[in-house]
């Protein structure tokens, strides 16, 4: 036994060694990813199920590494969280989210743009401080700028999340809760945020075409959601399926690859105008 647990752990330890200076390179890349313009944001549509229109798009960062071909901010982000890098990258997005504001508000289209959060960004005012700096310089509808932070995020620290939430929200500024449902959170400190939309996270969209109790669990932070004054977003909309499902819920909006994949920023002005038709 002595023996086995040995072996266990000089494997252990080899993998934890790959897996340490895999992600220190990835780590010590990505200092150098935004100065390159390596990273891009892509947009992903958010449908409005009442109208079938566009109301807005996420801002998703794709990172394009020399040699390792894309990354997935799945992979990234985890990394760079813990660092102060998370704090460049957060402030590059929402800098790409107000000039693309700034120019559709020009051309006259009212359509939104969703930021993610990450937890580390709420500790202190730097993001908040950002976002008045860009306040000056782009003329922005700021009701048509969002931020999405995720339901582990604001469990993680509640009190930061809420005076974070509530500086961004006396701005104007819209929230979502990310990834709802994923956490083994009670629903009851919905009504302690200040939040506009809940996003319901994508595994209940796939798993309510056959698991009546996931179905069950939707309907019920649908209906809860309504009861206090939030809109619905449903994620990981793949087929007409899971949309018609989601139709019959009350859902108020739809995100997946149903409707469109997160698209490059001049896809997504083509895609913008090929809804006009
Ligand atoms: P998320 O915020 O939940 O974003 C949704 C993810 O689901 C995106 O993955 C999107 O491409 C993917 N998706 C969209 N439609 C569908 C669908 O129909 N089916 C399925 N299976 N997936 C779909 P992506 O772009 O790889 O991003 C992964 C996560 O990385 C995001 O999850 C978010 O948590 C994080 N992330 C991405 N960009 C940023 C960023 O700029 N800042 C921060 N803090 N996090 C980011
Ligand atoms: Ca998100
Ligand atoms: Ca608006
Ligand atoms: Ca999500």
């Amino acid at each position: 036994k002595a023996m086995e647990k040995g072996k266990d752990y000089i494997i252990y330890s080899n993998n934890q060694d790959t897996f340490h200076k895999e992600n220190f390179k990835i780590l010590w890349d990505f200092q150098k990813a935004l100065e390159r313009k390596e990273l891009q944001i892509h947009y992903q549509p958010k449908i409005n199920l009442k109208t079938s229109e566009c109301e807005g798009f996420e801002a998703l960062t794709r990172w394009k590494h020399p040699e390792k071909g894309y990354i997935s901010p799945m992979v990234f982000i985890p990394l760079i969280e813990n660092t102060t890098l998370i704090q460049d990258l957060t402030k590059f997005v929402i800098e790409e989210a107000f000039k693309k504001l700034s120019i559709w508000k020009c051309e006259g289209i009212d359509k939104s743009i969703a930021v993610n959060i990450s937890s580390n960004n709420m500790e202190d005012d730097s993001i908040i401080l950002h976002i008045e700096n860009l306040l000056k310089k782009y003329d922005i509808d700021i009701d048509n700028f969002q931020i999405e932070i995720t339901e582990s995020a604001v469990i993680k620290d509640f009190d930061t999340a809420l005076s974070f939430l509530n500086n961004v929200r006396s701005k104007g500024i819209k929230v979502a809760i990310d990834d709802f449902g994923t956490g083994y959170s009670s629903l009851n400190y919905l009504n302690l945020l200040p939040v506009d939309y809940i996003k319901v996270d994508h595994k209940f969209a796939k798993e309510s075409l056959r698991n009546v109790k996931k179905t069950k669990i939707i309907e019920h932070i649908i209906t809860l959601s309504h009861d206090l004054d939030m809109k619905v977003v449903v994620e990981g909309v793949e087929n007409e399926d899971i949309l018609a499902n989601m139709y019959k819920m009350e859902a108020d909006f739809a995100q997946g690859y149903y409707f469109s994949r997160p698209m490059p920023e001049e896809e997504m002005n083509e895609w913008l105008n090929s809804q006009k038709n």
